[in-house]
This record gives C-alpha cells, sequence and structure tokens, in this order.
C-alpha cells in the first residue's frame, strides 16, 4: 500500500519552491487557479477566497463569516529552510577559483552541503523599488569536501565544518572583479544589459537535485525542505480541497520567527481584522478556534534508537505525529490534542505521540509563538521524518498524504 501513495504533485510543489518566495509564489498560483483573489494589503478589500503576500510568508482563507461567532479552523506551517546565504559583497578569489561568501541560515547540518550541485535562488530589489524572484537555471556552485588523505581523522573523529571558514563554495575559475556576483544575478534577473540596477538580494543555496522516490519499493521520497515545504503543500491542498478555514504559512520560523513577516508578526492579525471587523466579534471567533501548527517531527533513527524517548518511538510510514512538551517548546495539551486526534480519525489515518528526550534540549515551532500571540487554542503536528535540516531529507511518501488528508479533515471538523 505505501508503494501506490503518489506523492507526484507534492514533488512539484518542492522542485518549484528552492526559497521561502518561491514556495509562497507556488502556493499563490495554486490558489489563484482555484480561484482564490490575492488582496493588497494596503487595501480596504477583501474577498470571500483570499490570500495575502508579505514576502517569504502568506496567509489565504476561505468562508470565514463575518457574521458568525462560529470559530475558525487555522493551519499553521513554515515556508523557510536552513541554507546557506550570499553576503552583500560576496566575491572571493583565491589560488584561481573563484569563491562566494555565504552565510549560514537558521540550525543547518552543515556538512550536507558538501559536495553536491548547488544552485542558487531567491529575490533581488531593484533600483525602482520592485522586486524579482530569480533561480538559476542549474547548478552554480560547489562546495568541496577536503580530500580524506588531507583530512586523516574525518571517519573517525568527525567532521569539523566552519561557518566561517568552510562554506565558501566554488562559483568558477579565473580573476574576479568587484561586482562579479552582482552582475551574473542580474543576468538571472532579466536585467543582465544594467547590473547597477540590482541593489539589494536575498539569494540562497539550494540542491538541484529533484524530489525522488526512494527505496526497495519506493515507499520513501527524499527532497530538500520537506522541512517544513511538505506541511506548506498539505495546507494549501486541504484548504483548497475544502473551501474552509485560514492558512499562514511563515517564513523566519528557522531563525525565530522575530521578523515583520514571521510567525511573531502581526500578519495573521491583520487579516483577521480585515476577515472580522468587529474586535468583539473576533475574540469571540477566536476563543473557538483551533491552530494546528504543523512542522515535521522527527521520526525514530534506525541506527540512533537510543537518541530517542523510549515509550514513544516515531515510525516511518506510521501517520501523522501530535508532539508534546510540557515546557512549551510544543503547544500541544490536553484540549488541543483531541481535535486533531479526532481529525485523524475522521481521515482514516493512525496517529502517533512524540516526546524529546528530557536530557536533549528540545526543538520548538511556530505553535507556541501562535498561541501567545493570538491566544488560541494551538495543537502541535506534523509528519515524521529524518535527516532533518540536512540539504536532503528523507520521509515515508504515505505520510506526506496521510497529513494532507488530517488537514483536510481538521479544518472542517466542528469542535
Ligand atoms: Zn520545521
Amino acid at each position: 500500500m505505501l508503494a501506490v501513495a503518489d506523492t507526484s504533485d507534492l514533488q512539484r510543489f518542492l522542485d518549484a519552491s528552492p526559497s521561502p518566495f518561491h514556495a509562497v509564489a507556488e502556493a499563490a498560483r495554486r490558489l489563484g487557479e482555484a480561484g482564490y483573489a490575492e488582496i493588497d494589503e494596503r487595501t480596504a478589500a477583501t474577498a470571500e477566497r483570499g490570500y495575502v503576500i508579505r514576502d517569504g510568508s502568506i496567509v489565504a482563507w476561505a468562508g470565514v463569516d463575518a457574521g458568525s461567532d462560529d470559530g475558525v479552523r487555522i493551519i499553521g506551517a513554515h515556508t523557510d529552510s536552513p541554507n546557506l546565504r550570499v553576503k552583500p559583497r560576496p566575491d572571493l578569489a583565491r589560488v584561481g577559483t573563484r569563491q562566494l561568501a555565504l552565510e549560514p541560515y537558521g540550525g543547518l547540518l552543515l556538512s550536507s552541503w558538501l559536495n553536491r550541485d548547488l544552485g542558487l535562488a531567491g529575490r533581488v530589489g531593484l533600483r525602482d523599488g520592485s522586486i524579482r524572484l530569480v533561480r538559476s537555471d542549474g547548478p552554480a556552485l560547489q562546495l568541496p569536501q577536503l580530500a580524506i588523505h588531507l583530512d586523516r581523522e574525518v571517519n573517525t573523529k568527525g567532521l569539523i565544518v566552519d561557518p566561517q571558514r568552510h562554506t565558501a563554495p566554488i562559483f568558477g575559475l579565473g580573476p574576479v572583479a568587484e561586482g562579479d556576483f552582482a552582475g551574473w544575478v542580474a543576468q538571472q534577473a532579466g536585467v543582465g544589459e544594467s547590473p547597477e540596477d540590482v541593489v539589494a538580494w536575498d539569494v540562497m543555496t539550494f540542491d538541484v537535485t529533484a524530489a525522488a522516490r526512494v527505496g526497495r519499493d519506493e515507499e520513501l521520497l527524499a527532497s530538500g525542505r520537506l522541512d517544513n515545504q511538505c506541511s506548506c503543500w498539505a495546507a494549501i491542498d486541504a484548504l483548497i480541497d475544502r473551501g474552509r478555514g485560514i492558512v499562514a504559512l511563515w517564513d523566519h520560523e528557522e531563525i525565530g520567527s522575530g521578523s515583520n513577516r514571521g510567525a511573531g508578526s502581526p500578519l495573521l492579525d491583520a487579516v483577521l481584522e480585515r476577515l472580522l471587523p468587529d474586535p468583539a466579534r473576533r475574540r469571540r471567533v477566536l476563543a473557538g478556534s483551533v491552530c494546528a501548527s504543523s512542522d515535521m517531527a522527527h521520526a525514530t533513527h534506525p541506527n540512533f534508537v537510543d537518541r530517542h524517548e523510549p515509550n514513544h518511538l516515531i515510525a516511518l510510514g506510521g501517520g501523522p505525529v501530535l508532539k508534546t512538551n510540557v515546557n512549551e517548546r510544543y503547544a500541544t495539551d490536553a484540549r488541543s490534542a483531541p481535535v486533531f486526534a479526532a481529525a485523524c480519525e475522521d481521515a482514516g489515518v493512525p496517529v502517533q505521540w512524540y516526546a524529546h528526550r528530557a536530557d536533549i534540549p528540545c526543538g520548538s515551532t511556530i505553535g507556541p509563538i501562535t498561541a501567545a500571540r493570538l491566544g488560541v487554542t494551538v495543537v502541535d503536528i506534523g509528519a515524521p521524518m529524518l535527516s532533518m535540516h540536512s540539504a536532503r531529507e528523507v520521509m515515508a511518501a504515505a505520510d506526506a498524504l496521510a497529513l494532507r488528508d488530517a488537514l483536510a479533515s481538521f479544518l472542517v471538523t466542528t469542535s
């Protein structure tokens, strides 16, 4: 049964989304095709089905009734993933190679970026104030690992990747002039004839290898950015399928959510004000609302079972995960968990319970931030995966579809 899970639509979403800006554009494209209207935040407009974009974040909604006190169902996820990002003056040259100065973004597994064909994607800001998405046609970079002959103990003592000294990839050969990268990115942006028009960029690395099915019977799905674009895809697909609820896809989760467009920003509040203009009614609606914070979960690594809590082992292919942490790293509690468990039951998918070992610091999500920001009931959930925060991650194909089905049920189940 696992082998027949069709993840081709998710794979298309992943391949179209090498940066948060591309993920938002792809989500918007899908919403637009389904009849959702883009609303400009600077206007007073609204729509029965619509979405607002703020840079690498998007909030979409359908069927939110401004005249009702009924709670709404909200799904939150994040568009960003750890990677390496290009500094403002990146041009370097050593021993005949052109290099780029990069800066690690988020809690990445640095070694996973070695020895891969890397593309560059993101956006550029032009002199006239406009923004353009950019994406290299193919691989533009390689970050070669030091040969084992020059690093004899790497397999026994571990690999050290210094974030400052070891992360400049090779961008080409030959001498480099000031402005070399700016000229290249201007070409990618279609303004190659006037590179001085490119003033700034948010450009980052991605693994050019397409998402692929893996395993004896292709039970697994491998790709960059499964954390958390798998949730983004599932949430958008669920919203379009059910035509009811709110989906908020946030940038900057991997660096703490504190920005103009992270989960700590007023973006979702602003959308709720637009949809529910009466403040008292908005409070009543939120009091009856539930948010599912969907982010990828740690499956139990078969080679490192001892790193996991013994009674909370998580199986790949075992279905969506309810994430708990009494210190509010995850917002799930006895009020919110049954809501998502009921959605899983309704969708006919199993559910697993995650708790972190007490002797290893636990990660967090947008869940507790959303709970604190809106005062709304939040349940932290997600699909299990391995190699989290690697340039290429892996999950069970069946879990992606189970997550989508559970979120679709969640949007329409009434508590
Ligand atoms: Zn995540």
